[in-house]
């Protein structure tokens, strides 16, 4: 028996980097995955056949995390489809980095509405359902989010956010057997830090105990431990994976 057979999964951003990587690791381990996107519609319609592939229900749905009333909707069209949902992974994320001194209303707004208010929005729509038969909440946060970095004041609130958010609400919903816990990832090679500049990226390298970057299936590997039955007694954790950079 697969890890996560017969369970149905909803990814946020999965059309690539981690949240594709947490997408295959499900299907691949026997999960239906409905996973989201904002506006990669043809990467989604590639995805669909990857994870169908694997002999489950897969689909892909336009929809902005970071807007409560499309998510409410998301869940709700979801829950119609698949019949359920036992796991949740926030990973919708964006950067908009820039020195505090520069940062704009826009840039501050932006990112703690993708990032923070996305996690309230679909973790609020999955409550109920998941109180029916339990259920697992990941939460994408990031070890900037526990030590700070310049340039990302912005991304360090939403992401520290985001674990103060995950330990409540593994407080409000234990007793009803949903669980919730977030991973941190250190510096994985994505869209998202292909950006950064090679200095920066050199700097990083430097301090990180592993001396490599990590892989979003690496990141998927811990998603599938907090997903599965194997971590049926861990909730309210911050699990890093980050080749030792945060200790
Ligand atoms: P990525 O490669 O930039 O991919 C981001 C994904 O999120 C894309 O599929 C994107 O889809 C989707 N997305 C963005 N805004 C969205 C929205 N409002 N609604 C729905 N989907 C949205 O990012 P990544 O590097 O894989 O990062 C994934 C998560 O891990 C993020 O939360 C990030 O903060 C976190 N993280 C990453 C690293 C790292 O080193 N990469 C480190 C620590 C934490 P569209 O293209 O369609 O918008």
């Amino acid at each position: 028996m697969k890890l996560l057979e017969g369970k149905n999964a909803i990814i946020t951003g999965a059309t690539r980097g981690i949240g594709k990587a947490i997408a295959l690791c499900f299907a691949e381990n026997g999960a239906n995955v409905a996973f989201t996107y904002r506006s990669s519609g043809s990467a989604a319609e590639e995805i669909e056949k990857e994870l169908s592939a694997f002999g489950v229900k897969a689909k892909g749905y336009q929809s902005d995390a970071g807007d409560f009333e499309a998510a409410q909707e998301l869940v709700k069209t979801v829950i119609e489809d698949f019949g359920s949902v036992d796991v949740l992974v926030n990973n919708a994320g964006i950067t908009q980095d820039n020195l505090l001194m520069r940062m704009s209303e826009e840039q501050f707004d932006a990112v703690i509405q993708t990032n923070l208010k996305s996690v309230f929005n679909l973790t609020k729509a999955v409550c109920r359902p998941m109180l029916r038969g339990g259920g697992s909440i990941i939460n994408l946060t990031s070890i900037v989010g526990m030590k700070g970095q310049a340039g990302q004041s912005n991304y360090a609130a939403s992401k520290a956010g985001i674990i103060g958010f995950t330990k409540s609400v593994a407080d409000e919903l234990g007793s009803r057997a949903v669980r919730c816990n977030a991973i941190a990832p250190g510096f994985i090679e994505t869209d998202m830090t292909d950006v950064l500049p090679e200095e920066t990226r050199a700097k990083y390298l430097e301090q990180i105990p592993m001396k490599r970057l990590g892989k979003a299936e690496e990141v998927a590997q811990a998603a599938l431990f907090l997903a599965s039955d194997l971590s049926t007694y861990v909730s309210g954790q911050t699990l890093s994976v980050c080749g030792a950079l945060n200790r």
